[in-house]
């Protein structure tokens, strides 16, 4: 299995890092996508991608430090274009295997919402002229991605939409352009509308993730999350798609490796 976004970057997993690792492979996660969201932890992605081979990673900047990249009007500042041009630098590494995560967060509006459209605008840019496919984050700002998206152009290298929690149109929007969604520990939260909002997708539509530290899975709610914690997510998502687990498993690592061009490790 494939942990398909997740920051091992973090404070959070300083102090056991070795542990945490050795605790994923014992419950079958063998590959991490590690998630880059401002220029520092872009830079601690590619530096733990070329330490292990399990682990690749994504450069990006996050919506909520999208005023690192532009300024309230929505034009890119001076820091800002040497923001991109360090992505750019970042992504000629071969263990880079997309640019985010990226995207519009309305729900925390951390940035101004130009300056979130800005920096997101010039990141699909960037990613087209590199070839690399892109990791979104998206929160309450479905319809209005959807829109920039096909005015920018759909990302030409495919996308995920991480941590998905969209609805029934963006599920048909994401079909209709071979996006894949991501799907974290939410679908084992009792009251998720994931099952539902899922019904029509197929197991080569979508990408396992925990997005560890955050978004931790039933049983281990309100702690930190870890890559081991997968096999939660996966026992869920796989029920909700009628199938067994070792084919969602084989499944969901044909489509990473699909999208990303290889899988970690191999
Ligand atoms: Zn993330």
């Amino acid at each position: 299995m494939i942990d398909s976004h997740v920051h091992l970057n973090r404070d959070e997993f300083a102090a056991d890092y070795d542990v945490v690792i050795a605790r994923a492979a014992t419950a079958g996660v063998n590959g991490f996508l590690n998630v880059g969201y401002d220029i520092a932890s872009s830079e601690e992605s590619v530096a733990l991608a070329r330490r292990d081979e399990r682990i690749l990673a994504t450069v990006g900047v996050h919506p909520h430090d999208a005023s690192s990249v532009a300024d309230a009007d929505g034009n890119i500042t001076p820091a800002g274009l040497r923001v991109l041009d360090r992505l750019r630098e970042l992504c000629g590494d071969p263990r880079v295997a997309a640019v985010g995560e990226i995207g519009l967060d309305f729900y925390r509006d951390l940035s101004p919402r130009p300056a979130q459209r800005a920096a997101l605008v010039a990141q699909l840019q960037l990613a087209q002229e590199v070839g690399l496919p892109v990791v979104f984050h998206i929160r309450d700002a479905y319809t209005e991605v959807r829109s920039l998206v096909e005015t920018v152009g759909l990302p030409r290298c495919g996308a995920v939409l991480h941590a998905f929690a969209g609805d029934d149109q963006t599920v048909a929007w994401a079909q209709k352009h071979g996006l894949l969604l991501g799907i974290g520990g939410p679908v084992t939260y009792k009251n998720s509308r994931l099952p539902g909002i899922l019904a029509p997708v197929s197991p080569d539509e979508v990408l396992l993730e925990t997005d560890a530290p955050w978004l931790p899975p039933v049983p281990h709610r309100g702690g930190r999350n870890e890559p081991a914690y997968l096999t939660h997510t996966a026992g869920a998502l796989a029920e909700v798609l009628g199938i067994g687990r070792d084919e969602l498993e084989r499944r969901t690592d044909a489509n990473f490796a699909r999208l990303f061009g290889t899988a970690p490790g191999s």
